[in-house]
């Protein structure tokens, strides 16, 4: 029996791959999208009534194992610090259950605030059951760290077979699994190319271009990392500094291909941005993150003016206040205030959906990818604002999140 479809009417539709909608619908069946339209229908439907009625958000960079950390890593003055405070917190003695709480906790709030799609980057695997159950899709990023590494293609092996064991992927709606780089400061360069030679289907990430110090080390072999690596006894004596910037350092390395997402890159030289667009890269913006740690508002808009894809993330509870991603697309406004709003709408939904792999099934409200929609009440919002509005950071605390079956 083939199903029958749903419709659904709201004041506005915001496809993000054309014009919002002034007074629109989106038919669905089995779960997808199957057409979007304006007017009125006549049909029998059900009516969203005053809302912006857009495609689920896209979270394309957090650490939901971090949860735990929510509100005991305190904002600091400089990066450097702000690592040390959180590997404190981060090697004390912890209550797993209560960790494991509060993984389930964040994840609850993100779909709560109309996140669907998410680029989970994890070191211990803790928050792959909690993804797995709560049925969110996205990528699971295992992440790798070691400067000094004794046999790095093992290292690499060894984290494939446990994202895979942890995380085998057969259903479309678990996440995807991918081994990636923490940082520059944090892999050596045969890790690194470990992790290159050893990728799968699922886009390479790393955190990068993320504070001065990162810069500053990487020029010159000194300075707060360097001390932050050899105080963790981790100092590697046969590494020498690039001399250059950190895309062109991972360049070198192998790891700059097509689809690297670089997270934060407020630190990135131009030539380096330049670098990352022509290698088909893309830019992960968390600028609330970066505030709290003392790397400073990264400049957002010169991301866009340079012709580079950029995607949003919140980072972590550790140094943000929620994985809202409302809350972020307020920060990216503050932080480029030239950039059209329909630009940074199509950040957190198409651009982070593409940047996933996963830009076929979500990111736009189009025929044939599927109805995780979000309905923001809009209440007295003129039609040439709605797309500002959405991007103002004012209270989604009524946003209902519709996901018809
Ligand atoms: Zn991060």
């Amino acid at each position: 029996v083939p199903a029958s479809s749903l419709l659904f009417r709201a004041r506005f539709v915001l496809p993000i791959s054309s014009a919002p909608i002034d007074g629109g619908w989106v038919r669905v069946r089995d779960g997808r999208i199957v057409e979007v339209g304006a007017g009125r229908p006549i049909e029998t439907h059900e009516d969203l009534g005053d809302v912006a009625l857009l495609p689920g958000l896209v979270n394309a960079h957090t650490h939901l194992e971090l949860s735990f950390l929510e509100g005991r890593v305190p904002p600091a003055s400089a990066m450097p610090a702000w690592i040390q405070s959180m590997i404190r917190e981060r090697l004390a003695p912890r209550d797993e259950t209560a960790a494991g709480a509060a993984i389930e906790r964040a994840i609850a709030s993100m779909m709560a605030s109309g996140t669907v799609l998410v680029g989970d980057i994890t070191n211990s695997l803790a928050a792959v059951g909690p993804l797995r159950a709560a049925g969110m899709a996205g990528v699971i990023f295992h992440e790798l760290t070691g400067f000094a590494p004794a046999d790095p293609v093992g290292q690499v092996a060894a984290a494939w077979k446990r994202v895979d064991e942890a995380n085998p992927t057969s259903s479309e709606n678990c996440c995807a699994n991918s081994v990636v780089a923490h940082a520059p400061y944090s892999v050596a360069p045969e890790l690194f190319r470990a992790i290159a030679g050893a990728r799968g289907r699922e886009p390479l990430t790393v955190h990068t271009g993320e504070s001065p110090e990162e810069i500053a080390f990487l020029r010159s072999g000194g300075g707060p990392f360097k001390e932050l690596i050899e105080q963790i006894g981790k100092w590697n004596p046969d590494w020498t500094a690039p001399g250059c910037g950190p895309i062109e350092y991972l360049d070198r390395c192998g790891y700059l291909q097509p689809g690297m997402l670089a997270v934060h890159g407020g630190h990135l030289s131009i030539d380096d941005l330049a670098r990352l667009r022509g290698a088909g890269g893309v830019i992960v913006t968390c600028p609330r993150s970066n505030v709290w740690v003392g790397a400073g508002v990264p400049d957002v808009a010169e991301f866009y003016r340079l012709g580079l894809p950029v995607a949003i993330g919140t980072d972590s509870l550790a140094s943000v206040d929620s994985l809202n991603m409302f809350d972020e697309l307020a920060a990216v406004r503050r932080a480029a205030p030239s950039i059209a709003p329909s630009k940074i709408l199509e950040s957190a939904t198409l651009t982070g959906a593409v940047a996933l792999g996963r830009g076929a099934e979500f990111g736009s409200l189009e025929t044939g990818k599927r109805a995780e929609l979000v309905a923001v009440p809009t209440a007295s919002v003129a039609a040439d604002d709605v797309e500002e509005y959405l991007v103002s950071g004012q209270p989604h605390s009524h946003l209902r999140v519709v996901r018809p079956r």
